[in-house]
């Protein structure tokens, strides 16, 4: 029988935690490093980052764009400030991926994430580090019989092999984005291991809406707007922007930041609605006196109808789903609703209820919610309980809002982890 291959380092996953570390932990002479991914390629989810453009970080690394619990926020800021943002755009940088910023969002370049992704997997690879595909890890087991206390302390399995390993780093992402190799496998194997995992949901991801009549034809209208989350009637996170109304309910950057909120909230039991401001910029005054002449025109209504009545105040094609809420159509003729009711309608166009049934899941979804307590891991993102082993990125609970954050995490943790691992094993193997 063939021994298993024993390698120092073991990073299961070629995300972009995963290549992060492996290149930390090579360049910093972590002796044998061996990168298991499960897909063909390795980071492939970077490829599909940013709309394809990437954008890995931002210029504003304010911590309250990051959700996790309070009590655990130390280890976020510890990693994020052992490599500043300033450092890790310098090292960007310095390996040929130049940076540009639009209102903060830093991107390549060049616009294309390919360059990210290209440039982590060369930087890992020339360091030393071995990334082989189509491996995906099903158990890693620690080894119990270490001889004199410093043979290797863990085996890996795949289906094809058995390595056995001095250290390993879990890095396998969430479950957001399964056609990316994320399918929460890493929770299994954190498990296994001793770890905790808070129930994973999917997070910056489009919302489900009780169907609104009228909102069918809407589907693909954009609008600007101040969107406020309802948690059982309560408050409980506000956002304003572009939102974009779907068959299904709805899209867009404010409905994401808020979408991690509301699918716990949901899990939760409780009911979640989202308000949405559809006249969010307008100022009140200005309405006020814009509200007052919609009201007067009601008055010398002629043949209008209410669709003219609504003219230029919203999209036209949420004219039909504001006005169904009254039992009206847009060919109804002015003249024939009464005043009260038409500032009623008004009204509704600054608090326009949704009723939020559930998330478009994973597939769709660019985080995850809930993984691995920050509590169960060092600054250096070792495990507390298990000696040699890290765990990185998405695996863990915490989640960015949009706007780079979630690759900043990523990357800022596979270093530090990468370089405590390669610590680790050039202390084992006497070379301080
Ligand atoms: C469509 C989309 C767009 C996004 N855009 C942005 C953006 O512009 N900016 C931003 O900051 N964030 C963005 N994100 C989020 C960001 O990509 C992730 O948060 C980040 O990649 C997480 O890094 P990670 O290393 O934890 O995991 P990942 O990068 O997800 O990598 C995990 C890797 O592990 C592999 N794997 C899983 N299980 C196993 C196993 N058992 N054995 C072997 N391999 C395994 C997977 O195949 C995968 O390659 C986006 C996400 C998506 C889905």
């Amino acid at each position: 029988m063939t021994m298993p291959q024993t390698v120092d380092l073991a990073v299961i996953g070629a995300g972009a935690s995963g290549c992060m570390a492996a290149a930390a932990a090579a360049e910093s002479g972590a002796g044998r490093v061996l990168v298991l991914e499960g897909g063909d390629k390795p980071a492939a989810k970077i490829y599909a980052t940013g709309n394809g453009r990437c954008n890995l970080t931002n210029l504003d690394q304010s911590l309250s764009h990051y959700r996790c619990r309070p009590e655990e926020a130390g280890i976020l800021e510890r990693v994020l400030s052992a490599w500043t943002n300033d450092d890790m755009m310098a090292w960007f940088m310095d390996r040929g991926v130049l940076l540009h910023d639009r209102d903060g969002y830093v991107y390549p370049r060049t616009d294309q994430a390919a360059t990210v992704a290209a440039m982590l997997v060369r930087t890992a690879e020339e360091a030393g580090a071995e990334i082989r595909t189509r491996s995906e890890v099903r158990a890693v087991q620690r080894l119990t019989d270490r001889s004199a206390g410093t043979g290797p302390r863990f085996l890996v399995r795949t289906d094809r092999e058995e390595i056995q390993a001095h250290s390993v780093l879990l890095a396998c992402g969430g479950i957001a984005g399964p056609q990316y190799g994320c399918d929460g496998s890493g929770y299994a194997l954190a498990a296994s291991l001793g770890h905790t995992v808070r129930e994973p949901l999917p997070a910056l991801v489009p919302l489900c809406c009780q169907p609104v009549q009228g909102m069918k034809q809407a589907a693909g209208t954009r609008c600007m707007a101040g969107i406020r989350l309802l948690c059982d009637g309560q408050t409980a996170g506000e956002e304003k922007g572009e939102i974009l109304f779907t068959d299904y309910g709805l899209s867009g950057i404010p409905v994401l930041q808020l979408s991690g909120l509301a699918a716990r909230a949901l899990k939760a039991g409780r009911r979640v609605s989202l308000e949405i401001d559809l006249l969010a910029g307008i100022p009140e005054p200005v309405w006020a006196r814009e509200r007052e002449r919609r009201l007067d025109m009601a008055g010398h209504a002629g043949r209008r109808t209410l669709g003219d009545w609504l003219l230029g105040l919203i999209p036209d094609r949420l004219q039909a789903p504001v006005l169904g809420r009254y039992g009206l159509v847009r060919e109804g003729r002015l003249y024939k609703v009464d005043p009260s009711r038409l500032a009623r309608i008004l009204d509704s166009l600054r608090a326009f209820t949704m009723e939020v049934t559930g998330t478009q899941g994973p597939a769709r979804a660019q985080t995850t919610a809930g993984g691995v307590p920050l509590a169960e891991v060092s600054g250096e993102l070792a495990s507390l309980y298990v000696p040699g082993l890290f765990l990185t990125g998405e695996l863990l609970d915490v989640d960015g809002i949009c706007g780079g954050y979630n690759l900043r995490w990523a990357f800022a943790g596979g270093r530090a982890a990468g370089l405590a691992a390669a610590r680790e094993s050039r202390q084992e193997r006497g070379q301080g």
